[in-house]
């Protein structure tokens, strides 16, 4: 067997991938991918509305492979796991289930926050909406997540520490009182822990549709940096703050000649630079990135056979180490009901 640690980290199946999770998260990934041996998973399980549009999930399962693949994360070394066709997820999380408090979620900032949005009236109601019972007790399905294949590092945005601790938390109490099957794994930040929106939000984000996807085209990543929000109104040439303008949060992310962006920024603060030169640059830089993105993705998409393959085959091998870990958990929890007589 490998005798590298592993990674686990995921991704829930709502839609096309956009620059958030690219600098938050799946930079990371492609970076360590062949450090560790990676299991990345499709948390099909974790769609908060999945009841409400079974037809949307199955569609960005196939989205979300592709994405992987365009960005360079290699299916042959790197497992693509299905969440749900992976059922000792949904085993490993109700056994977990008994050794968690409620209050640990209840205390939960990334929790307590999504769920007041989730219960926001639509607009023009006052009918607050509800919050499945999967959404509440979706921190503890990733704990089953991670502690799953015994991973030790977990590559994601700053927004999933609280889960990643609640993880370590975990693996703790139950190797203390039973048999020592988890590590604790480490939570890995990425280099952007949250990018902003291109409205100026503090986090993009598919539900607030300002989002750079890491599919669009040239065009429409030069359409969506000239209507980008760029800090408090001002005249084109007078001065301004740099940190009040995203587009510089965004050059800070992505322009790799930094030089150059300090000294924009002095100008910027100084003389005064037009909001156009800014976005120009930021166009460049950003279609530069996502140039070798497209040309693998248009690649897989005439392919979809070897997409297929990548999920089969990581399904496959995620599966396997998940019967091992069950295997471990029960003789842990001494589980063999039917051995006593
Ligand atoms: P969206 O809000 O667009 O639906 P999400 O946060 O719900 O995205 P998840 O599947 O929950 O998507 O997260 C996948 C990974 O990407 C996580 O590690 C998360 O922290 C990271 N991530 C998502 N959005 C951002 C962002 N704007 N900046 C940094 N990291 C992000
Ligand atoms: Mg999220």
């Amino acid at each position: 067997m490998s005798e590298r640690k592993r990674i686990l980290t995921g991704i829930r199946p709502t839609g096309a991938l956009h620059l958030g999770h690219y600098a938050g998260a799946l930079e990371n990934w492609v970076r360590l991918q062949h450090e560790y041996e990676a299991y990345f998973l499709i948390a099909d399980y974790q769609v908060s509305d999945y009841a409400d549009d079974i037809q949307r999930v199955r569609d960005a399962v196939w989205e979300v492979a592709l994405d992987w693949l365009a960005v360079g994360l290699d299916p042959e070394t790197s497992s693509y796991v299905i969440e749900s066709l992976v059922p000792e997820h949904a085993e490993l999380s109700t056994l977990l289930g008994w050794f968690l408090p409620v209050s640990m979620l209840e205390r939960n900032p990334t929790l307590k926050a999504e769920m007041a949005a989730m219960e926001e009236p639509e607009d023009g109601s006052q009918e607050r909406k509800s919050v499945p019972v999967a959404f509440y007790t979706y921190p503890v399905m990733q704990v089953a997540n991670i502690l799953m294949p015994r991973a030790h590092l977990v590559p994601v945005g700053e927004d999933q520490l609280p889960h990643i601790e609640l993880t370590r938390e975990t693996a703790r109490r139950f190797n203390r009182r039973f048999k020592d099957v988890f590590p604790e794994p480490e939570a890995l930040v990425g280099r952007v822990p949250r990018l902003v929106g291109t409205d100026g939000n503090a986090k993009m984000s598919k539900s607030r549709g300002n989002t750079i996807d890491l599919k669009d085209s040239a065009e429409t990543v030069t359409k969506k940096v000239k209507a980008m929000y760029a800090g408090p109104p001002r005249g084109a040439t007078e001065p301004g703050k740099a940190e009040e303008n995203p587009v510089f949060l965004y050059l800070d992310a992505f322009d790799p000649e930094t030089a150059l962006v300090a000294q924009m920024k002095e100008e910027y603060e100084t003389a005064g630079i037009p909001n156009k030169v800014l976005k120009d640059r930021l166009t460049l830089v950003l279609n530069e990135l996502l140039d070798p993105f497209r040309e693998r993705r248009a690649h897989y998409e005439a392919n979809m056979k070897l997409v297929r393959e990548a999920l089969e085959h990581g399904t496959k091998r995620g599966r396997a180490i998940a019967r091992e870990t069950m295997e471990m958990v029960r003789d842990a929890l001494d589980l063999n009901y039917l051995e006593k007589y």
